[in-house]
């Protein structure tokens, strides 16, 4: 897989895009004024292993508290980056951006009204000082940031897409992808950079369909702002966590993404185990020992789930490896993939061992198969 080349922002102490990990994040569901509940949150998520965390700021209120809930996740010894998530209110982000390390707008709402579902007919002048008036509310706000360092998310939402948008372009992925772009523009020509964009829809086709269409148009532009990806509203349990599969999967195997957010309705420390599965899955991030296992049939040689529980019992530990455990010697070998090991049935309780593709042990007991294989590990580590 090869990346798609972005440039890096700073975001406190972590960078995103650029040659750093695609990075995992989450966010608060407790209310920014209950300063308590957000810093124990925000701790939670970090534990886990989010790397950023972001909490809603409805208004000036929330964007002022911001700073005692930093203050006091600092103080718990946590450096976590924290970021605004703004809506409607350009004056929000301008506070916010002196207390967080990053903040969000939303193009669709930062400066058009809020959606009524009208449509708005625009001769082209009047489109251009459209544009203009965003310019000017942007400016400011772009400018305190570059001031105290603070990184900005320009994110789209499919949901909220502004009538002026929705007018001229309809509700398309064209439309989504401008209304991002017009704002990337006025960042481009002010010569900030320090942006990472989203576009997220709770429809995984439209969202990923968006996105590759965001990013030929930034290439079209010279624009290597690095992505955050997302699907909103994806739900809980196994449900939520297939579709942010399938709509973050798509794109990151495509080397399209820096960092990732897998939206759950559950506690938010949840969705960092699922980023980081989803990361390995991907071969990207490799934060537990990998496991390789077929799925069994009539050639199974042993009891194929007791196995697999004992191997990972002995091995799971030893992050980054890639183990196989394989039911037969007829196909086992072969399909193994890339494995660093493999515990594959050779006759009926026996196993051999595999350091790769070549086998190491032959015909070992299967009692005594774990213990050795944990040996064999133990000496090449
Ligand atoms: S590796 Fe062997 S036991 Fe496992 S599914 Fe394939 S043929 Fe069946």
């Amino acid at each position: 897989m090869i990346r798609r080349k972005t440039h890096e922002v700073r975001v406190g102490n972590i960078g995103i895009g650029g040659d750093n990990p695609v990075r995992v994040q989450s966010m608060c569901t407790t209310s920014t004024m209950d300063t308590e509940g957000c810093v124990r949150q925000i701790l939670a998520i970090a534990k886990a292993g989010g790397e950023l965390v972001r909490l809603t700021t409805q208004g000036v209120r929330e964007a002022e508290n911001m700073k005692e809930i930093r203050r006091r996740v600092r103080e718990a010894g946590c450096n976590v980056p924290l970021v605004a998530d703004v809506h409607f209110n350009p004056r929000v982000a301008e506070v916010a951006a002196q207390y967080c390390e990053k903040v969000r707008i939303n193009p669709g709402n930062y400066v058009d009204a809020a959606r009524q579902f009208k449509h708005l007919e625009y001769t082209d002048e009047e489109y251009q000082a459209e544009l203009q008036r965003i310019e000017d509310r942007l400016v400011p706000f772009l400018n305190i940031c570059r001031e105290h360092k603070t990184a900005v998310r320009i994110g789209v939402n499919h949901g909220s897409l502004s009538d002026r948008i929705m007018s001229r372009y309809g509700d398309t992925p064209e439309g989504i992808v401008e209304s991002c772009m017009e704002f990337l523009r006025i960042c481009m020509k002010h010569n900030f950079l320090d942006v990472v964009v989203s576009i997220k829809a709770s429809n995984t086709v439209v969202m990923v369909e968006s996105v590759r269409l965001l990013v030929k148009a930034m290439e079209a532009e010279g624009m290597t702002f690095p992505l955050h990806l997302g699907v909103t509203e994806a739900g809980e349990g196994e449900d939520g966590r297939i579709k942010s599969a399938v709509g973050i999967g798509a794109l990151i195997v495509d080397g399209i993404g820096d960092t990732i957010r897998v939206s759950l309705s559950e506690a938010p420390e949840n969705e960092i185990p699922v980023a980081y599965t989803l990361l390995q899955a991907a071969r990207l991030r490799f934060t537990k020992t990998e496991y390789i296992s077929c799925p069994g049939c009539g050639r199974t040689l042993f009891d194929l789930q007791g196995t697999i529980a004992r191997v990972k019992a002995a091995t799971s530990h030893l992050t980054g490896l890639k183990i196989a455990v394989m039911g037969c010697i007829v196909n086992g070998p072969g399909e193994m993939a890339d494995a660093d090991y493999g515990y594959v049935g050779a006759a009926r309780g026996k196993v051999s061992l595999y350091k790769g593709k070549q086998c190491i042990e032959m015909n070992i007991p299967e009692e005594q198969a774990v213990n050795r294989l944990l040996e064999i590990i133990n000496r090449d580590l």
